[in-house]
């Protein structure tokens, strides 16, 4: 019944000519079906829920019923507007596909022409399979940091062991300094380190190495270090900006008296495709949805113009996978000098700004943001951010129009209170009265609904996730469509992998299903069969302690 709804208000928004009148007609047969539905489902428990505990007289429900069905009539244009400002139809995603490539190049062609700074990651080899020894990865996120030790054993034994720890940042230390921020990380590794034994084995006289993964924007200058550009997330650590952090890190490690270092720094979504390949020689393109987002990808070294002056990659790499595309799609045609360097491009695309749908709730969280401005397409797909955009459409339609019935509630007006985690879960609710939405609406929010307002909920719910996924497919669409005119048939023509990590793809099968789906518009089915977006789970840690095998100062 509810999709059917929705149905017909998309078809009356197509139709209409001005978008004054299809608000009006939208809204008139939205109210007029839901008031129907309401008339037929609202039994009395459900009506009791939404008001006042303790006096469901017949009179008092006859005036609850009308209350609700002219309010109906102030809320309906809210989600109709909300449905119109974040519809993501085949154009939108083909334009932010397109928007999204020609950010690339630009770029690729001069530091700040761009919303994408496409940061070199300086790793131009990635792991093979031979790699041996024990190693570590320290992933500092978001919400987390994580420790992570891996025995590797060579192509023959690959992973022997691998133990992790993760311990939540306490809030304080993401507004503190950067001292105590690095101590709180060195002293958590350190314990870490102090728990090795069994399976794991560090050669005498070695010092520990680590593979730092540090998913915030950095300019770096070399593997094992990088100047921090800004925080994001909602960090505002102070002293940071414009520091080495691995410097901040390695020093925050000999103020400890712990024998490591930092010999690889990667970017998390760099960390994912290192970890990835380890396994499918196919992966070319890794995507982070998380707390934040941002992706990366396998470039061509004389496809970055800026990088034309430094050539100071290795030299020593060839990309063995490109070479067999090549193979294959050119059918032998291809001469043996015919091949080239590379080297993993991050692209923080959570800067990207052009042409997305936004709506007067994105607006107006991002002018609340501690970065207005900033990081848009992180802030409109992002698990940070989905719930409290889903927050603030309730709080104007608890507001506007009663939609939780006459007593506001003060939980419901929390900024960042309704977590991405709890929209997904209300998602995933099927049941008829939708009682896990109404469960996480009164838990998380404090407030009643009846089945109807519920339905709301789902649906603005649906838009949100809705939006961030087909968003998040369009952006996958335009790293590819970039590197497929760059190498003509190489990406299309051949299987080509999207490693993709985080909780918010992990964890929220709606938004995930978005996501293909937009990627399958966008690309068709015939070649959407080569493009297989996959699931690495924690690729990114196993990924940063493989970088830190492949430039270890030892021998292995
Ligand atoms: P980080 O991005 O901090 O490194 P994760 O990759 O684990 O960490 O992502 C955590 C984020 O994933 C949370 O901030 C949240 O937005 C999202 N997330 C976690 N669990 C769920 C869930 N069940 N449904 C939807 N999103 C989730
Ligand atoms: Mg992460």
């Amino acid at each position: 019944m509810l999709s059917n709804m929705v149905l017909t208000i998309n078809t009356f928004s197509c139709c209409s000519t001005s978008p004054l009148s299809q608000i009006y007609f939208a809204s008139f047969f939205f109210t007029h079906q839901l008031v129907q539905t309401m008339s037929m489902t609202a039994t009395p428990p459900a009506v009791r829920s939404y008001l006042t505990p303790g006096r469901p007289t017949s009179k008092f429900m006859t005036r609850a019923r009308m209350a609700v069905r002219s309010n109906l009539l102030s809320f309906a244009p809210i989600l109709i507007n909300l449905q119109r400002d974040c519809a993501t139809p085949l154009p939108v995603l083909r334009h932010v596909a397109d928007a999204m490539a020609a950010d690339m190049r630009a770029g690729l062609a001069v530091d700040g022409r761009s919303d994408l700074k496409m940061i070199l990651s300086y790793v131009d080899d990635l792991p093979t399979g031979n790699e041996k020894g024990l190693f570590y990865a320290l992933d500092l996120g978001g919400t987390n940091f994580r420790v992570l030790r891996v025995q590797l054993g060579g192509k023959e034994e690959r992973v022997v062991a691998t133990e992790f720890d993760q311990v939540s940042i306490p809030q304080e230390l993401m507004f503190g300094t950067s001292e105590a921020l690095f101590d709180f990380i060195a002293s958590g590794l350190a314990k870490f380190a102090q728990k090795e034994g069994g399976k794991f084995h560090l050669p005498h006289g070695r010092t520990r190495e680590i593979g730092f993964t540090f998913s915030f924007p950095v300019k770096q200058t070399s593997i094992d270090s990088g100047i921090l550009i800004k925080w994001t997330k909602g960090f505002a650590v102070s002293g940071t900006a414009g520091k080495d952090v691995v410097s901040c890190l390695n020093e925050a490690m000999q103020r400890l008296g712990t024998d490591m270092r930092v010999s690889a720094l990667v970017n998390d979504t760099v960390g994912t495709l290192a970890g990835a390949r380890y396994w499918d020689d196919d992966v070319m393109v890794a995507v982070i949805l998380g707390t934040g987002t941002n992706a990366c990808y396998v470039e061509r070294v004389d496809s970055i113009p800026k990088l034309q002056e430094q050539k100071s990659v290795s030299g020593r790499t060839v990309c063995e996978k490109i070479l067999i595309g090549y193979d294959i799609v050119l059918n032998d045609k291809m001469h043996v000098d015919e091949y080239y360097l590379f080297q993993i491009v991050n692209t923080e695309w959570g800067g990207f700004s052009n042409g997305l749908p936004l709506s007067e709730f994105d607006r107006q969280m991002d002018a609340d943001s501690i970065n207005p401005g900033e990081q848009i397409f992180e802030k409109t797909i992002s698990g940070m951010y989905l719930g409290e955009i889903v927050r603030r459409v309730l709080v104007k339609m608890a507001e506007v129009a009663d939609l939780f019935g006459e007593h506001a509630s003060a939980k419901l007006s929390t900024p960042f209170i309704l977590g991405t985690p709890h929209i997904s879960a209300m998602q995933q609710d099927s049941s008829k009265n939708l009682e896990a939405v109404g469960s996480i609406l009164y838990d998380v929010v404090g407030v009643d609904s009846n089945v109807n307002a519920r339905k709301i909920v789902w649906e603005v719910c649906d838009t949100i996730a809705k939006r961030g996924g087909r968003l998040a497919g369009a952006g996958i669409v335009g790293i590819l469509e970039k590197m497929e005119e760059d190498s003509k048939g190489v990406i299309y023509g051949k299987r080509t992998v999207v490693a993709m990590d985080g909780g918010l793809y992990e964890h929220y099968p709606h938004y995930r299903k978005y996501l293909q789906d937009a990627v399958t518009e966008l690309l068709g089915s015939q070649l959407s069969k080569n493009i297989v977006i996959e699931h690495s789970k924690d690729g990114s840690g196993i990924g940063a302690a493989l970088l830190a095998a492949t430039n270890s100062k030892y021998e292995h």
